[in-house]
């Protein structure tokens, strides 16, 4: 398998390869053609396996499909992470292959002031990299609204739930309108995760490496 079976753009390829991917990791074949024909997913799939790229580069592809891209308010593809670490490794991995198309990203964790945070949203953005807390603060304050967002990823989901994040995931997918495409990843599959995968997923294809 190559990048180039996906049918992603020639400025995508480009970035791609300036990032020196050669071709597609076991998690990136598996996953990246079932997202990019629209299913959703779970991805059992440890750091380290090139998950990120997998969910971000057909991200990227939804984001530039949507017919009104230019028109209202708000993030289309929304992904969330467990700690700020986290989200910063993806929010960077966002920016180098958004860039290409132009999509704005922005970074919703701690690190930044509040108010500087709200302002850069309200500025705009197709992307949204967050931790649950400060999502949820900033969909609380106005700074964002989901009603374009189609796009979910829930990465590290078990991690997530082991800090106790559970609640503030199900008020965010609860505020996504349901016909979004969701995907969720997690290193161990325990049965609070399953369970909110059922709830949460249409008919999701499983892949593990
Ligand atoms: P992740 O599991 O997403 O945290 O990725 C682990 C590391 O693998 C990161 O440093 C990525 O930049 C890198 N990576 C992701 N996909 C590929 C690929 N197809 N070829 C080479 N390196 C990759």
């Amino acid at each position: 398998k190559t990048f180039e079976d996906s049918g992603f753009s020639l400025q995508l390829m480009n970035a791609i390869k300036k990032q020196g991917y050669e071709k597609p990791t076991s998690i990136q074949c598996q996953a990246m053609p079932i997202v990019l024909s629209g299913r959703d997913i779970i991805g059992i799939a440890k750091t380290g396996s090139g998950k990120t790229a997998s969910f971000v580069l057909p991200m990227i592809v939804h984001i530039m499909d949507q017919p009104e891209l230019e028109k209202e308010e708000g993030p289309i593809g929304v992904i969330c992470a467990p700690t700020r670490e986290l989200a910063h490794q993806i929010y960077l991995e966002c920016k180098k292959f958004s860039k290409v198309h132009g999509l704005r990203v922005s970074a919703v964790y701690g690190g930044m002031s509040k108010f500087d945070q709200i302002k850069e949203l309200k500025a705009g953005c197709e992307i949204v990299v967050a931790t649950p807390g400060r999502l949820i603060d900033m969909i609380k304050m106005k700074a964002l609204t989901m009603s374009k967002a189609t796009y979910l990823v829930l990465d590290e989901a078990d991690r997530m739930f082991d800090l106790g994040f559970e609640p503030q995931i199900r008020s965010i997918v609860g505020q996504i309108r349901p016909d979004r495409q969701t995907l969720l990843f997690s290193a161990t599959m325990p049965r609070k995760v399953e369970k909110l995968a059922r709830e949460i997923l249409t008919d999701p294809v499983r892949v593990t490496v």
